[in-house]
């Protein structure tokens, strides 16, 4: 029973609340010795030199709002070609429409937002720094209107707003850097703050702090954009009942009374705040989205342990030797996540330890499409603000 945890915890942003305190990766920041050498006489001038070479030692990753940007690109690229993207241009023009009114009203409203489509049956989304929103094919088939869409989509803005992503790798000590070295100077920093900004994303998630941040402020956001603010928690529902159908055939996590924290969280906050926007557009969402969801049990997956690393071995262009090679191995056995909220940190924390002991997340291992090109879409102002008046958003 324990070795069907961790794939309940492992996940990513909206889909799971990770542990708060995830374990650190790599060692801390080695510190300059001792003035050694400095004797006496020379006490105070050890004692500068060693400050001066600590200055010159690692410190905690910095980045201008440009190397974000270009940060979030590289991660984006890998998420794109780990999961593949839905070649649908009208797809990703209603997103980019839905993404952007919202992306106005949030605190950084002038990046150049872009919004994703994942080409895989999996339900999640994920968050890149600087101005990456994506979302899963499979999380679209399960949305059932406009409202739920901009909850889930607010929610992924605020962990991009908000610097989680960034803040979580600082804190993780897993990317330092010289006193002198830049993210954009240095080719080797960038790969491993890519590695471990994926990483954090995609493997692990945010801590639960982060995501009831989202939460919170994702809804506001939806709110004061004209949507119905209950879209985020309806969607979460569906997900609780997506899970609950799969794993109470094994007569295993018939609940997880997190999941009703976060519920009721949510229902107080539109209650104390009286968010009262009323916008849900289920028939606008409906014709402008039409994949069907997959079940979590028939889900194809991927090796676990080849999930986070997956991306680099995949070929634009060999697509029918790949699903020859990887033909969907049914798992009727995936036990998937039970619900988007985690577990405890204990149970977080076994998880990061054991690492490759994880279980199959079919969610988060499901097999992707293999062409990573993004679909480019124009949308300007003037756009939105049709968009906007044509769903009677303010
Ligand atoms: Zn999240």
């Amino acid at each position: 029973m324990m070795r069907m945890l961790p794939a309940l915890l492992a996940s990513a942003c909206l889909l799971s609340v990770g542990a708060e305190a995830r374990g650190a990766v790599g060692g801390g920041p080695s510190l300059a010795e001792a003035e050694g050498e400095g004797g006496r006489q020379l006490g105070q001038i050890g004692k500068g030199l060693a400050i001066a070479k600590k200055a010159q030692d690692l410190r905690d990753l910095q980045m201008t709002d440009q190397e974000e940007q270009e940060l979030g690109a590289a991660v984006s690229e890998r998420i794109r070609t780990r999961y593949g993207v839905a070649q649908d241009a009208a797809v990703h023009r209603y997103l980019a429409l839905v993404g952007g009114a919202l992306a106005q009203g949030s605190t950084r409203p002038a990046l150049p937002w872009t919004f994703v489509v994942l080409d895989t049956d999996g339900v999640n989304a994920f968050a890149a720094p600087g101005v990456y929103v994506h979302i899963t094919r499979g999380a679209l088939a399960l949305i059932k209107t406009e409202a739920e869409l901009a909850g889930v989509l607010a929610h992924e803005i605020v962990h991009v707003t908000e610097k989680h992503t960034i803040r979580a790798i600082q804190k993780s000590k897993a990317v330092q850097m010289g006193a002198a070295e830049t993210l954009s100077g240095s080719a080797g920093l960038m790969e491993r703050a890519v590695t471990a900004t994926y990483d954090n994303i995609v493997e692990r998630g945010f801590g639960r702090a982060e995501e009831n941040e989202s939460d919170e402020k994702g809804i506001a956001l939806a709110n004061k954009t004209g949507y119905a603010p209950q879209g985020l928690g309806s969607f979460l529902v569906t997900l609780k009942e997506r899970n609950k159908a799969s794993t109470e055939k094994r007569g295993l996590f018939a609940s997880h009374p997190e999941m009703q924290e976060r519920l009721d969280r949510l229902t107080k906050q539109i209650a104390s705040q009286k968010l009262a926007a009323t916008a849900t557009l289920q028939a606008r969402y409906a014709k402008n989205i039409s994949y069907k969801p997959m079940p979590v049990t028939a889900i194809a997956t991927i090796e676990a342990g080849a999930a986070g690393l997956a991306g680099d071995e995949k070929k634009a262009d060999d697509k029918k030797a790949e699903e020859k090679k990887a033909e969907p191995k049914k798992r009727g056995f995936g036990l998937g996540r039970m619900l988007p909220s985690g577990g405890g940190e204990k149970k977080q924390a076994q998880v990061t330890a054991s690492g490759g002991a994880r279980g199959v997340d079919p969610e988060k291992d499901s097999k992707g499409g293999s062409n990573p090109k993004p679909v480019p879409v124009k949308i300007a102002a003037a756009d939105i603000a049709a968009f906007k008046k044509e769903g009677g958003l303010p």
